[in-house]
């Protein structure tokens, strides 16, 4: 029962029951005993949906209540959002719950006061190499999905983080949160924790593969599950889904059920999402037509784009895609309408399985394979991915049980995903810490932050990783770490003297800015490599090709086009440009400039539009280059101002434009606060060019030029601090505050 859990607030037991929870799920249970609202480390292997949240929530909350402060480690941006509002509930008792995303180069000197913390993993590790002063104040960390330690970009982040805090705090209370792996006592192993392994579920989840004309499912029973000429299995399924449960004089036991379609990318799930919209479609009544017509409109507001508009399509017809390429708005609204029973299928990416709570009463996971790049071709799924999908079927209390359906287009095909997904385990979970970009970083960032001053102190810190626990070849670490270390130095970041180690400012810098020292290596050689002031393009060029900017592939028949604009372009890139028969060179050449073109383009003010048509890219991605672009461009400032090089004005231009997507004279306009990117060319054009002139402007000739909006004109114009008397008393250059 929930008023048997020691040493938490005594609120918690009431606040727990008004939330419908009565007693704890077994797991739960078990995590209480283990002493987790006591102090003791936990590592929680439990499956997708069974509660793993309140464990961690029991954890801080009993840590908090003893005085002390907790921190929540998530993998991604968009989870630090969603827990921070789950975890908002608690400020009714007086608790101050805080969110850290945004900028790398910071202490957050704001997060001292703060009795729960949510952050990214990437922004725990720079607040420590910050040397954020209230670091040493946590006593509980909560990592979320802690299985991505496997992930070789980012799980080495991960695993340095918690390692590094696990050294700051001796007596920290680490709880670790995993879906089902194969090796979570090794997990347990390196953070000193009690194992908690569990296969409970508060939901049946049936597991089976869509062949032919029924649904095979994994104890050996079969279901018809007919598939219409001219229909798609993954269409069939869904139809199934909807179709209410009905007995023998046709009432309805039940009505029809919402479906989640995973898929293997953004493009598929757009397409599946149209497709099925006409599925839907038949099975909606009036009612929920005008609901879902308001939901689509509420969508189109969000953005004037073209996915904006295919997605209001599907909405109004019952239907969404759900991907990384969606702005905050859009998924907001899609994940809220599914809840709501509104929208009957989503088709998504991976992204949702991790950590959304969308439960629906069936998962189809259409595509087991994705395409990866560096693998080259499609590659399979991993075992823990796929399960992790089908961990969201069945909603408990609404439905018997969850089904989940892998979908086989041949009779061998079935054998296959039967022992492959339906029958394996999910893998052990292996460290990636021994890949050369993330010792370079990790490294880097240790004997700055001051963990380590020799060789050898550096080799015991790496001793404390989930790596060092899970291999006997020391040897190998050993000779990685030598290799960097070497690296570091050439590249004038780390210095050796004495048997010991130490960081040189441009390093401090470096670790600092959050780079990957490979990233400023080349940043630092182009901007020296400069004998006149950069252009847009060429800075552009020049951060693209760090390995700090995901990369935006060619497509087929765009390398001709990219080669040729690499010649016509060539006296403004930084560095010299790699020659055409270095294959693998020359092409991340053309990808860095493709994402240059992509940028330039921006702070060109082409039409949103237009650039994803272009790049056939969705908005979100536009924010995403942006945003990274930002953050490189304001590194690259700062390397140059260490360094004593001439081009920062160039930069900073360079930055400014990208990030307001516009060309330099409207740089003005675009800083007060209301005017965005076109209202800005429309005054610019009115021959209102800069502040000053809208100051002093003729309302009527604003008002012309923002197309008559009223209430528009009034805001910006009180913004800027107008001087007509009609505006009297009102607070002049309000957007002078942050
Ligand atoms: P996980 O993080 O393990 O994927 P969540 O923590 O999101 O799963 O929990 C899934 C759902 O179960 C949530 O809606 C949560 O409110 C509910 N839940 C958690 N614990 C209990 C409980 N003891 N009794 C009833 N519902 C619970």
């Amino acid at each position: 029962d929930v008023a048997d859990i020691p040493a938490v607030p005594e609120w918690l037991p009431n606040h727990l029951r008004d939330a419908g929870i009565e007693s704890l799920y077994p797991p739960q249970a078990e995590a209480v005993e283990a002493g987790v609202t006591e102090g003791e480390n936990l590592v929680a292997s439990i499956p997708t949906a069974s509660g793993k949240t309140l464990i961690a929530e029991l954890a801080m909350l009993a840590s908090v209540a003893r005085g002390g402060k907790a921190l929540y480690i998530v993998p991604l941006r968009a989870l630090a959002s969603e827990k921070h509002a789950e975890f908002e509930q608690f400020e009714q008792y007086g608790l101050d719950v805080g969110v850290s995303t945004g900028n790398y180069e910071s202490e957050g000197g704001w997060l001292a006061g703060k009795d729960v913390i949510v952050a990214t993993s990437e922004k725990v590790d720079s607040l420590v190499r910050n040397g954020a002063p209230w670091l040493d104040d946590l006593t509980c960390v909560v990592a979320d999905e802690v299985h991505l330690v496997d992930d070789g970009e980012r799980g080495p982040t991960l695993e340095v983080t918690l390692a590094k805090l696990r050294r700051i705090t001796a007596d920290l209370q680490t709880v670790a949160l995993s879906a089902t792996i194969g090796n979570a006592g090794e997990l347990a192993d390196w953070l000193d924790a009690e194992l908690l392994d569990s296969e409970w579920r508060p939901i049946d989840l049936k597991k089976g593969v869509h062949y032919g004309q029924a649904l095979h499912l994994e104890d050996g029973s079969q279901q018809e599950l007919r598939v219409r000429d001219g229909e798609k299995q993954t269409a069939a399924i869904v139809r199934d889904t909807l179709e209410p449960d009905r007995d023998e004089d046709g009432a309805v036991r039940e009505e029809g059920g919402s479906s989640l379609v995973f898929v293997n990318s953004r493009r598929n799930a757009e397409a599946a999402a149209g497709r099925l919209a006409g599925v839907v479609s038949e099975y909606l009544g009036p009612e929920e037509r005008e609901a879902l017509a308001d939901v689509a409109e509420e969508i189109r507001d969000v953005s004037d784009t073209e996915t904006s508009d295919d997605l209001a399509d599907a909405v109004a017809d019952g239907a969404a895609f759900h991907h990384a390429g969606l702005s905050r708005g859009h998924r907001e609204l899609v994940e809220e309408a599914f809840r709501d029973r509104l929208i009957k299928v989503v088709s998504a990416t991976p992204t949702l399985a991790a950590g959304v709570n969308t439960p629906s009463r069936r998962v189809i996971v259409r595509d087991w394979r994705r395409y990866d790049g560096t693998a080259g071709g499609m590659q399979p799924l991993s075992v823990l991915e796929v399960h992790q999908m089908m961990g969201r079927a069945g909603r408990p209390g609404r439905d018997p049980y969850g089904e989940a359906v892998l979908i086989a287009k041949s009779h061998d095909e079935l054998d296959e995903l039967f022992e492959r997904y339906v029958w394996a385990d999910p893998e052990p979970v292996r460290s990636k810490l021994a890949a050369e970009p993330a010792l370079r970083t990790h490294i880097l960032a240790t004997v700055a932050s001051g963990f380590a001053s020799t060789r050898e102190g550096l080799l015991e810190f790496l001793e404390a990783t989930l790596y060092a626990t899970q291999t006997d070849e020391r040897g190998r670490l050993e000779g990685v770490t030598d290799d960097v270390i070497a690296y570091l130095e050439r590249n004038g970041f780390l210095e050796r003297g004495d048997g010991g180690l130490t960081a040189t400012n441009l390093g401090h810098t470096v670790s600092r800015l959050y780079l990957d020292p490979m990233s400023a290596a080349e940043i630092i050689d182009g901007l020296e490599d400069a004998d006149d002031r950069p252009t847009v393009l060429g800075l552009y060029q020049l951060v693209a090709r760090t390995p700090d900017m995901y990369e935006l592939y060619l497509r087929s028949g765009e390398d001709e086009e990219y080669t040729m604009l690499a010649y016509e372009r060539e006296s403004e890139f930084l560095g010299s440009m790699p020659s055409e028969f270095e294959d693998n060179r020359f092409e991340d050449w053309l990808s860095a400039l493709k994402t240059a073109r992509l940028l330039e383009d921006w702070a060109s003010e082409l039409d949103e539009d237009e650039i994803t048509d272009r790049y056939g890219i969705g908005p979100g991605d536009i924010r995403g280059k942006v945003e990274a672009a930002s953050w490189l461009l304001g590194a690259a400032e700062s390397l140059a101002g260490e360094l004593g090089l001439e081009w920062t004005p160039a930069i900073r231009e360079a930055r400014t434009r990208v990030e307001d997507g516009v060309r330099e004279e409207l740089l003005d306009l675009v800083s007060i606060r209301g005017v965005g990117r076109k209202r800005a060319r429309r005054l610019y054009e009115a021959g209102i060019e800069d502040r000053a002139a809208l100051r002093e402007a003729e309302k009527s000739v604003v008002l012309a030029a923002l197309r008559g909006r009223r209430s528009t004109t009034e805001t910006i114009l009180e913004n800027v601090g107008h001087r007509d008397p009609s505006m009297d008393g009102v607070e002049p250059d309000a957007d002078a505050a942050p």
